[in-house]
């Protein structure tokens, strides 16, 4: 296949997983694991690793990186919308060594939700639920499971872990390095649960500051973050896509009321909110009815899903997707709709039909939802009983 291999986001974009000591250059790339001691040794260099060096000059001389081909490339390749897609018109950057601008940080996988689109890589009740009741298989094969540093993970106490250890006084040097670093984002499991989430802002100052939630936290724990952070420039990407029911489905933990309440409070308090919604198949079922609420009043961005692979948008029988066309008829022409209009017209495959009616009744079997909101035709078709 014939193409330009270029991607912006490799020379400016770092994740990093504190709790797992994961670097991953883009969020969708392959991660690779810190040297420690290599970083002691060479401070400044956390965005100059070898491999990220390697990846780079691949990309300027118009190959494939493996990091990048597990990210991206693999979906070009079958004709479906990748991450790298977002990043086609930025301004293309020649030098493997350019400094990092947007770095995100993930603190620890503490998370009181387990939304249907996540797993026990990013949420510690994802852990809790697969040491609980098993992995979830599909087909056969293990698909969400834990590995052996999520169940050592789920045991240990906040407390006694994670934020002080070596390599997050390491990172918090890198970033008082980093004279090029523009932004910070923190991530969690949800950061707002973190009790090292002020100690992290001391050294953040002066960077544009965002914080991405699921609000999967108490008012009172929500209240206090928002008094700590008064006066810092700091806003707020809150994970959504949906309302009501499926809202509560899809973002499992988490109860639509008490979500618009906090949605409220950051409003009151004045910080910028943008919503991020993450296109699944059922999230198509709701998306309108959660742009109807929201659109108005706070930006919404759309983020393509990759995994679980039976979550994919397009993975929704015929009347679902005629249904959507037609309810969104005057919105066509929006880029958010525009969008998910792309993501729902490849034909699923007979497989990922079976699996996501697999998947559903794993996922509800185990917390006793019942899925009799959602349309019946689409429930028949991914093979469950009405
Ligand atoms: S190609 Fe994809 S995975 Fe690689 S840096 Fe760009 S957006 Fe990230
Ligand atoms: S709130 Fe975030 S970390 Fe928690 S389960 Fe949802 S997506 Fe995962």
């Amino acid at each position: 296949m014939c193409m330009d291999y270029y991607c912006t986001a490799k020379f400016t974009d770092l994740q990093v997983h504190v709790q797992s000591r994961l670097l991953y250059n883009c969020c969708k790339a392959y991660p690779e694991r810190v040297n420690l001691d290599w970083l002691e040794a060479n401070p400044g260099r956390l965005f100059h690793t070898d491999t990220m060096l390697e990846d780079r000059r691949l990309m300027l001389d118009n190959k494939s990186c493996t990091s990048c081909h597990h990210g991206c490339y693999k979906y070009e390749e079958q004709g479906l919308p990748s991450k790298r897609q977002q990043h086609i018109n930025s301004t293309r950057i020649t030098d493997p060594q350019s400094p990092l601008t947007d770095l995100v940080i993930s603190l620890s996988t503490d998370c009181n939700m387990t939304c249907m689109y996540c797993n026990p890589d990013w949420s510690s009740s994802w852990q809790r639920d697969i040491i609980k009741n098993g992995e979830y298989r599909l087909d056969g094969v293990p698909v969400i499971q834990n590995d052996n540093w999520s169940n050592l993970w789920a045991k240990m106490k906040q407390k006694s872990r994670g934020t002080e250890s070596r390599f997050f006084e390491l990172l918090l040097n890198e970033i008082k390095l980093s004279t090029g670093l523009q932004s910070i984002t923190l991530l969690g499991g949800e950061p707002l649960l973190n009790n090292q989430l002020d100690q992290v802002l001391e050294h953040v100052h002066g960077r544009k500051i965002k914080i991405v939630t699921g609000l999967g936290v108490n008012k009172q724990r929500l209240r206090q973050v928002l008094q700590i952070t008064k006066g810092m420039d700091i806003s707020f990407d809150i994970s959504a896509e949906t309302t009501g029911t499926l809202f509560e489905l899809i973002r499992y933990g988490a109860k639509w009321k008490d979500f618009q309440d906090r949605v409220s409070m950051i409003e009151e308090n004045g910080n910028k909110i943008k919503f991020i919604s993450t296109i699944s198949n059922l999230s198509v079922l709701g998306f309108n009815e959660f742009y109807e609420t929201y659109a108005k009043k706070h930006e919404i961005y759309i983020n393509t899903l990759d995994d679980p692979a039976c979550m994919m948008p397009h993975i929704l029988d015929d009347r679902s997707k005629n249904d959507f066309i037609a309810k969104t008829k005057l919105k066509h022409n929006l880029p958010e709709f525009n969008t998910i209009l792309t993501m729902i017209k490849k034909t699923p495959e007979d497989k990922d039909r079976i699996n996501m009616g697999d998947y559903l009744k794993q996922f509800s079997s185990r917390r006793s939802i019942s899925l009799d909101f959602l349309p019946k035709h689409f429930i028949e078709w991914c093979g469950l009983k009405s």
